[in-house]
């Protein structure tokens, strides 16, 4: 559900800079190879389609952050997805990952009514059929705060932003870097690509919709495929955010 935006002011910016300067988790990562992760947020019913089966042509996997609270719903990405698509997609080896139950602004709301709103989720999940708790999270509009970050459930490995940027080297576990695989910052994802293939980079993407003709917040199948194909050819892993840390060097 992307109809809601974020503060845009001044402040609100700054805010937003430090909070992601801010490491919670801080973590040196390196690998021993490139990695793409592919993720999907809230999440359209066409991405559990069409996103996951470019994916799986490609012998890949995604991240699904899922939002209990918006399943079967209408939204600006069009209809979400429902507890079929959900079970369909884990028993296919996907990652069902977090990404709140009523998808709030979590830098407007106190930290304890977010973490309720997290369990919330993995009830409601599990309710829908799912057997594992989600392991990855992924915050609603990429917003967050230094003392929510700073109190997530340890059942979290991570947790991903909205921010642009690649993950090597210093990075926050508690806000993941991400490029958003629609307008400009998807044309910046690929003409990073290549370098941060030679410096082994973990390269995260995220959207909502994938069809031909898809919303302003969504990609098109044709350029996910592209750039699967692309990804390929510079030999990244394409891993799933879990499957990735796990690829972490010592
Ligand atoms: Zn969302």
């Amino acid at each position: 559900m992307e109809a809601y935006s974020p503060p845009r002011h001044l402040l609100a910016k700054v805010q937003r800079r430090l909070t992601q300067r801010r490491a919670a988790r801080p973590a040196t990562l390196h690998f021993e190879q490139p990695i793409l992760s592919i993720t999907f947020d809230d999440f359209p019913a066409s991405a559990a389609r069409e996103g996951a089966q470019i994916l799986e042509s490609h012998g890949a996997r995604g991240v699904f952050y899922a939002a209990a609270g918006l399943a079967e719903q209408d939204g600006p990405s069009g209809r979400n997805f429902s507890a079929a698509d959900l079970k369909r997609l884990a028993a296919a080896g996907h990652e069902i990952g977090c990404h709140s139950y009523a998808h709030n602004d979590c830098a407007k709301r106190p930290v304890f009514e977010t973490l309720q709103d997290f369990a919330k989720n993995r009830d409601a999940l599990t309710a829908m059929g799912l057997t594992e708790a989600a392991r990855s999270l992924a915050y609603p509009y990429g917003e967050t705060t230094s003392a929510l970050k700073r109190s997530l459930p340890p059942r979290f490995s991570s947790a991903r932003g909205v921010m642009p940027g690649l993950n090597v080297g210093p990075a926050d576990l508690a806000q993941l870097r991400a490029y958003a695989m629609f307008g400009e910052p998807f044309a910046a994802m690929r003409r990073e690509l290549k370098q941060a293939a030679r410096r082994n980079a973990w390269v995260i993407g995220f959207t909502h919709d994938v069809a031909d003709a898809p919303s302003p917040w969504g990609t098109r199948s044709a350029e996910l495929d592209a750039l699967l194909r692309m990804a390929r050819d510079l030999d990244y892993l394409i891993l799933p955010v879990s499957a990735a840390l796990e690829r972490r060097l010592p």
